[in-house]
């Protein structure tokens, strides 16, 4: 899953693009409503992180010209503690949620969560598919209860596919959700670290749709 954090204070937005690194998503940064809005206007994200007070342009008229252009990616946004009027006008704007600032890490963190999986159609934060379970809580992955280690791309790549259990995902939509975007993106890739991620799993689980993409289901008919 892929995240942006819009955030001009140089050290909070690296202290939550670190904390989201170590929690197994992918994380862009920007530093002020512009920069943020272009991003978020290109880029295919998952969740976006919004500061409201951003240098340019600020937070609530970012995430209202989003709004207007029908982008619908889930956006917490970051509010000032004795601003309740910029959460209110964040809500009307089209935010999903906020935290206050000076917030914990983990509040951040637990409330990107929930947005991630509110938005895939998820009401827990454990997710299964057949005898595989990830619990994006603590970024564990079981196979009938036993863990496994998977290596960071690993991970991004069963959870993006994991919160769209079910569903058919083109490599290139891979590629945009588990890369950031200094990466030099090959879609080529993507091939072999499904194969490394099959063989780790060991139970057929992830199928590939010829000419479309991959599917994970519980049927190991699929393809
Ligand atoms: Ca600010």
């Amino acid at each position: 899953m892929r995240i942006l954090v819009v955030e001009d204070d140089v050290d909070l937005n690296r202290q939550l693009v670190t904390a989201l690194t170590d929690a197994g998503y992918v994380a862009d940064k920007a530093f002020d409503g512009e920069e943020g809005h272009f991003l978020g206007d290109t880029e295919p994200y998952d969740a976006i992180v919004l500061d409201i007070g951003l240098p340019v342009m600020d937070g609530v008229s970012v995430l209202e010209k989003w709004r207007r252009s029908g982008k619908k990616t889930p956006v917490l946004i970051l509010t000032a503690r004795d601003r309740w009027s910029d959460k209110v006008a964040g809500f009307d704007a089209g935010a999903d949620d906020y935290v206050t600032k000076p917030f914990h890490m983990e509040e951040v963190l637990a409330r990107v969560r929930a947005l991630l999986r509110r938005s895939a159609g998820h009401a827990t934060s454990e997710l299964t598919c057949g005898p595989v379970a990830l619990d994006t809580a603590n970024a564990k992955v079981t196979v009938n209860g036993n863990a496994i280690k998977l290596t960071s791309l690993e991970f991004r790549l069963l959870s993006y596919l994991m919160h769209h259990n079910g569903k058919v995902v083109s490599r290139t939509e891979l590629v945009e959700h588990l890369y950031d975007q200094d990466f030099d993106r090959d879609s080529n890739t993507v091939e072999v670290f499904v194969g490394r991620l099959r063989k780790k799993l060991g139970v057929d689980v992830l199928q590939t749709i010829r000419g479309m993409g991959y599917c994970m289901s519980e049927q190991g008919n699929a393809g």
